[in-house]
């Protein structure tokens, strides 16, 4: 089932007595989101990504604007009669309450038609338990379970209805590294094989991109852009995305452009004709980078990291907006780590331009 967004707003009254006002969590946020599809939603804490998912699962209240679950205006239904599965960040267990109880929770409050039998009850809620692999878990309590169990039973409980649409705002941030990559790999392959229309928050860009068929990046209650995560990898509409996709991070350099010839201090590194004159920021992604002897960009040596199949190269330039460059080559590439100097070359599709002030992006 898809899901429309119609220019959704929540303003919350701001807290503070002296500014007063009110602080618009989510601004006029129109999104589609494709049946069968899951979307992540990305940006920094404060952004409003939970605001956004509690307005869609019916905790709160748009201030203005529609939510559509298919054809059926939904703005105005209390979450119960939604039906969309919630996962919360902290789980959201009830202690006293075993694995199969908690599980069969929603289940217990089924009224007229939809009522069902213990029998029933039980049926489903080991059919979830199987989805997320917990079926030998049923008769624990939440305390008996690690911090990746519990996640998989606070999935199971969002999943036992069957839910249309499924939401899950920042569910990995508790789990240790290598169990966050495990639960997003099983997420991913729950979301593919029932297909349910899911909604996945989170700050973490590499979560995002690794998971998403679209990701939605906000910052301050405002799509910044929608795509695909490669593509919105590759063609940031502006500064703030470009930095926050990406690790390493794009490297930043104060450059200017002159008669279609991108310059970093004297370095005539690129050429971008058809740009008009001006100072701009100048990103380079860390795969960008050619390592060249006689390579237009000039930078300072610092060290050699390995990564195994690629080395890291890290540099430095009075240029460069960040403490460190860090470039990506192919551990095939030797560097000379007494050198001095390192030069590159840049690969112009990798080199994005963004205007002074506002960010946004120039395209060559
Ligand atoms: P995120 O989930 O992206 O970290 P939130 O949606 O939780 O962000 O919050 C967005 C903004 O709205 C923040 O500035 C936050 O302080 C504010 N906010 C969220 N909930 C409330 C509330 N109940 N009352 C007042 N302000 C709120
Ligand atoms: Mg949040």
């Amino acid at each position: 089932m898809k899901v429309v967004l119609q220019n959704l707003t929540k303003k919350f009254p701001n807290r503070n007595k002296k500014t007063g006002g009110e602080v618009i969590a989510v601004d006029d946020f129109s999104f589609e989101i494709p049946d069968g599809k899951l979307v992540g939603l990305l940006g920094p804490s404060g952004c409003g990504k939970s605001t956004t998912l509690f307005m869609i699962c019916g905790l709160q209240k748009p201030t203005a604007g529609k939510i559509y679950f298919g054809e059926d205006d939904v703005t105005d239904l209390p979450p119960e009669n939604r039906g969309a599965g919630v996962v919360f960040q902290n789980y959201a267990l009830y202690p006293h309450l075993t694995v199969k109880q908690n599980i069969t929770f929603p289940l217990e409050n089924l009224k007229g038609a939809d009522k069902l039998s213990k029998q029933e009850m039980s049926e489903k809620a080991y059919e979830a338990a199987k989805l997320v692999q917990i079926e030998e878990l049923m008769d624990r309590k939440p305390n008996e379970l690690s911090g990746g169990q519990q996640q998989r039973v606070a999935i199971a409980r969002a999943m036992v209805k069957m839910p249309k649409v499924l939401l899950l705002d920042e569910p990995l941030s508790n789990l240790d590294a290598r169990l966050r990559l495990q639960t997003r790999e099983e997420i991913r392959r729950i979301q593919r094989e029932t297909g349910i229309t899911t909604v996945f928050v989170t700050h973490d860009q590499e979560e995002a991109m690794s998971i998403s068929d679209v990701i939605v990046v906000m910052k301050d209650g405002e799509v910044q852009q929608v795509g695909k995560p490669q593509d919105v990898y590759d063609d940031p509409v502006n500064l703030f995305v470009a930095k926050f996709l990406g690790t390493p991070p794009v490297n930043l350099f104060d450059g200017e452009v002159r008669d279609g010839r991108l310059y970093i201090g004297n370095d005539d590194v690129l050429a971008v004709p058809e740009v008009p004159d001006q100072q701009v920021d100048a990103g380079i992604r860390p795969e960008g980078f050619v390592l060249k002897a006689d390579g237009a960009l000039c930078c300072t040596l610092s060290g050699v990291e390995v990564m195994g199949r690629d080395i890291s190269v890290v540099s430095t330039s009075p240029y460069s907006q960040n403490p460190t460059i860090r470039s990506i080559i192919n551990s095939e590439n030797k560097v000379d780590t007494d050198a001095k100097e390192v030069r590159f070359a840049l690969k112009p599709n990798k080199v994005l331009l963004f205007e002074k002030g506002t960010g946004k992006r120039i395209h060559f």
